[in-house]
């Protein structure tokens, strides 16, 4: 079983206990629940031993969901995991629309402004909102993790996710990230991706130009997902057309595939591992080939919390983690900056927003609601949607559960950005 987190009555982490150990202690009120998510109790007086076992967080940072775990180096058990779901895209989808918003908006005529130039320059260091989103919220569950457990260090997978960046080490994290390679490196990674042949008809061993998969005369733009080989006939048959009219859609699928989710992983990893040396405790970073071995030499399952689990020359030669169950955690968001809703031309379609908190309660809250009577009778627990008139609904394991007055709302757990994958992880009964 998952361990559960234990705190002084000074909040200091001390050793994870068991379920059966915890429910005793809630029981027989000699602890209180701190927390839901993850579990985590406080005992209402202090231990007399206390002596603290020093855990480790062990991390597989992915581009869509990263791997967590805490392990006791010393006895090799896996205390507690975690699959982190990041929202990525979503964030990436979000600006986006925005941007189009924008856009026409300027285009309209509306009062004139006087244009602002000199005005877009970023930091060092700075990294598009998505993978700033997916750092974040590894160091946010990092910071969370060493509130509520003795945590003494941390593993970092540095990963090596694909051959063409061990045969490429020019293509570094920064033209990744923004998604072009100049010059040499562009040609030499295409000669990668396509085989070194004509990605029209197949022809090798012949001269390769570079060719624009949507023509530069059409919009296309000079970004390496754009860019495929062609041998000289081919560029001229093509000629104004896209690879698409040209009878050959899977080029383009071929030039994006690699590069999204690499772009993302590759960015990011080593922000991370200095962001997380920042945090003053010892960082052991691991290649994917250890983390791979490690698994494979212990006859362990591929998933993203066991891949954390053997992150690193650290790992224990026996690992317990048969037991364990991950808590799943799905990045949320906590709430919108946009006042209102748009509709398609950029109109306002909704009044502004409301407050975001009635009665104390916050959409996204964890809520267990015992109703006596009328409609929405019975106890549901689950995620809250709030609404000013203080009729909120409900949505449990089952179903939407509307109009639940507000007064037989009680706060299981109050929202902090996540959502949690029902069962994993919450296996005590809600007191
Ligand atoms: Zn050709």
């Amino acid at each position: 079983m998952q361990r559960v987190f234990v705190l002084s009555p000074e909040r200091t982490p001390l050793s994870p206990c068991r379920p059966a150990r915890a429910r005793w202690l809630l029981t027989h009120q000699q602890a209180a629940v701190f927390r839901r998510y993850p579990f985590t109790i406080i005992l209402k007086h202090a231990p007399l031993d206390t002596v603290v076992p020093l855990l480790r967080v062990k991390i597989d940072p992915g581009s869509k969901t990263t791997g967590m775990a805490v392990v006791n180096d010393a006895t090799g058990q896996v205390v507690w995991a975690a699959e982190l779901e990041h929202r990525g895209q979503h964030v990436k989808k979000n600006l986006d629309d925005r941007r189009a918003h924008r856009r026409s908006r300027r285009s309209r005529h509306t009062r004139y402004r006087q244009p602002r130039f000199d005005n877009r320059c970023r930091p060092d260091g700075w990294l598009p909102p998505s993978l700033e989103s997916r750092l974040s919220n590894v160091l946010t569950w990092v910071a969370r993790l060493r509130r509520y457990a003795p945590i003494a260090a941390i593993s970092q997978e540095l990963i090596k996710f694909d051959t063409q960046l061990m045969e490429h080490p020019d293509i570094n994290g920064a033209e990744y990230q923004q998604g072009t390679l100049a010059g040499y490196e562009v040609r030499e990674y295409l000669l990668e991706q396509f085989s070194r042949t004509c990605a029209y008809c197949g022809k090798h061993d012949v001269p390769l130009e570079i060719e624009h998969i949507v023509p530069k005369s059409r919009g296309g733009s000079n970004r390496v997902s754009n860019l495929t080989l062609a041998c000289e006939p081919c560029n001229q048959t093509k000629g104004n057309r896209t690879a698409q009219e040209f009878g050959h859609p899977e080029v383009q699928a071929q030039a994006k595939a690699p590069l999204k989710d690499a772009a993302a992983v590759n960015a990011t990893r080593w922000a991370l591992a200095r962001r997380l040396q920042a945090l003053g405790l010892p960082v052991e970073t691991g290649s994917g080939g250890r983390t791979k071995w490690n698994r494979v030499q212990r006859d362990i399952p591929k998933t993203h919390w066991l891949d954390a689990a053997c992150v690193g020359v650290s790992t224990p030669g026996v690992l317990r983690w048969q037991q364990t169950i991950p808590l799943l955690i799905k990045a949320a968001g906590w709430q919108r900056r946009q006042m209102c809703l748009v509709d398609t031309y950029g109109f306002p379609r909704t009044k502004a927003k409301e407050a975001s908190q009635v009665f104390d309660f916050k959409t996204g809250d964890i809520v267990k609601a015992i109703v006596p009577s009328g409609k929405p009778q019975g106890t549901h627990t689950g995620r809250v949607a709030i609404k000013a008139s203080g009729n909120f609904t409900i949505t449990t394991k089952q179903r939407a559960v509307p109009d639940v007055p507000y007064r037989y709302c009680r706060r299981v757990h109050r929202a902090d950005g996540y959502a949690y994958q029902k069962g994993a992880g919450a296996f005590l009964p809600i007191p």
